[in-house]
């Protein structure tokens, strides 16, 4: 397809061209979906997880008070203390299965502990899933291995859960902000106070945190530049280590707003926004590579989690644990089941890693689905993608990699191309230069429908 086809894609559906290729599973459900039985059997070959040598390592947790407007991931609102304990079980003994399925000598990037809200947990639930992480973190040669999400009203309320935390080896905590203004709070129905997170970043720095992110989130329904501003100025001022910025397109393409009857801001805005962020946080000591969503205070650093920068940027195999939990090895992509009975039946059942929505991708697709991960950090690597992939980007994709530079929007400096500052704006027609054709050509058939 040619370029100008591809940018005025681009330019007609913006929220079709999101960090996540592409921005729903629809495409690759229509056209390479493949049998769990396939890659049971593929897991199993020599392959499979007995050829890992490095992974990452996520553990889903599918759990939260209530579901956030704009929220599309899988979560379960029940308040039951017997199901969170049997929820506890099946991760521990899923840990078990896989203990023994990947081989002794293989090490782990980094571990995720994600949701939902893994820490709504019980504290005795959560340490014995921690717990049962102290060999897989004894793997790692990263410095901070371990992550766990949390939110403001959990770190303030419960400072006990994250000196435990720590006690049992946990880095990394990452608190999901997302806003700090009260208007933007009960729009999208979410709970906290100013109040919790300031509470809430002192504990976990009580607690000996090494590592505190926030994640913010603009683009939402009624917010201008002013409370993304006002969000930046409170949440850099509090200091944590990083601050991830998300735009509202990532988080499913802004499912929840019709709900609203807003619409995601244009491309145009999001750039202003997000050029916001970048002057803002830099003039704060903060560091990234234009383009990052990640923004750390310290030098060298990505400012995301070992597990991510493993998978994002380096294109990792990832292990996912827990419901309707993603794992990818190589071209082969997969989901657990997404309904509690059927996956702890699976992994009662003995298999370490159950799919039931799952794909073989051709290379072009993973590597297109790379591409955009990488271009969140600012940046694509030559030297990793040769790393990961035994090939380069350039031969596949010289056509994309040549316009975007015409366009001034990607500069190559040795061995990276780099994104442009302001180019930002320009982000959808960006990734939209790296979409397979028959992928863009499904976009412009009308896919995602919202
Ligand atoms: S955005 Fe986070 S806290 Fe809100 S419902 Fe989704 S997973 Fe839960």
């Amino acid at each position: 397809m040619s370029v100008i086809q591809r940018l005025a894609a681009a330019r007609r559906a913006p929220q079709a061209f999101t960090i996540q290729y592409p921005p729903s599973r629809e495409y690759f459900q229509a056209s390479f979906r493949t049998p769990p039985r396939e890659i049971a059997e593929f897991l199993s070959s020599k392959g499979g997880l007995a050829g890992l040598s490095e992974f990452g390592l996520y553990l889903h947790v599918p759990f939260c008070r209530a579901r956030c407007l704009y929220c599309n991931f899988p979560i379960d609102t029940r308040r039951d203390a017997a199901l969170y304990a049997g929820y506890a079980d099946s991760l521990i003994q899923q840990l078990e299965l896989l203990c023994h399925a990947v081989p002794a000598g293989s090490s782990v990037r980094g571990i995720d502990i994600g949701g939902g809200t893994p820490t709504l947990l019980p504290e005795p639930e959560l340490e014995r899933v921690v717990k049962a992480l102290a060999k897989w973190r004894a793997r790692s040669r990263s410095r901070r291995p371990l992550s766990v999400e949390t939110s403001p009203e959990i770190a303030a309320r419960e400072p006990g859960k994250f000196v435990m935390l720590r006690s049992l080896g946990v880095d990394r905590v990452s608190l999901g902000v997302q806003t700090a203004e009260t208007d933007l709070l009960a729009r999208v129905r979410r709970r906290q106070q100013k109040l919790d997170i300031e509470t809430g970043i002192r504990n976990l720095r009580a607690a000996g945190m090494g590592r505190v992110n926030v994640d913010l989130i603009f683009g939402l329904p009624g917010q201008g530049l002013a409370e993304w501003r006002a969000d930046l100025k409170f949440a850099s001022s509090l200091k944590p280590d990083s601050i991830t910025t998300y735009d509202c397109l990532y988080r499913g393409k802004g499912r929840g707003l019709p709900m609203t009857g807003a619409k995601p801001p244009a491309a145009a805005v999001y750039g202003k926004l997000y050029d916001e962020a970048f002057s803002f946080l830099t003039s704060k000591g903060y560091h990234a590579a234009y383009g990052s969503v990640n923004f750390s205070l310290h030098r060298g650093e990505t400012g995301t989690s070992a597990y991510f920068e493993g998978r994002l940027l380096d294109g990792l195999p990832y292990l996912g644990l827990g419901v309707n939990a993603s794992s990818m090895i190589g071209c082969r992509w997969w989901f657990s089941p997404a309904a509690m009975p059927e996956w702890t039946r699976a992994v009662q059942d003995g298999e370490a890693l159950p799919g039931q929505d799952c794909y073989a991708l051709p290379e072009a697709e993973r590597l297109a689905k790379q591409i955009l991960w990488s271009l969140s950090f600012g940046f694509l690597d030559l030297e990793r993608f040769r790393k990961a992939f035994g090939w380069g980007i350039k031969p596949r994709f010289s056509a994309g990699l040549e316009a975007a530079q015409e366009k001034g929007w990607l500069l190559r400096k040795g061995g990276r191309y780099h994104m442009v500052c302001g180019s930002f704006r320009h982000l959808p027609e960006l990734r939209a230069l790296f979409y397979t054709d028959p992928a863009l050509d499904w976009v412009r058939r009308g896919g995602p429908r919202p």
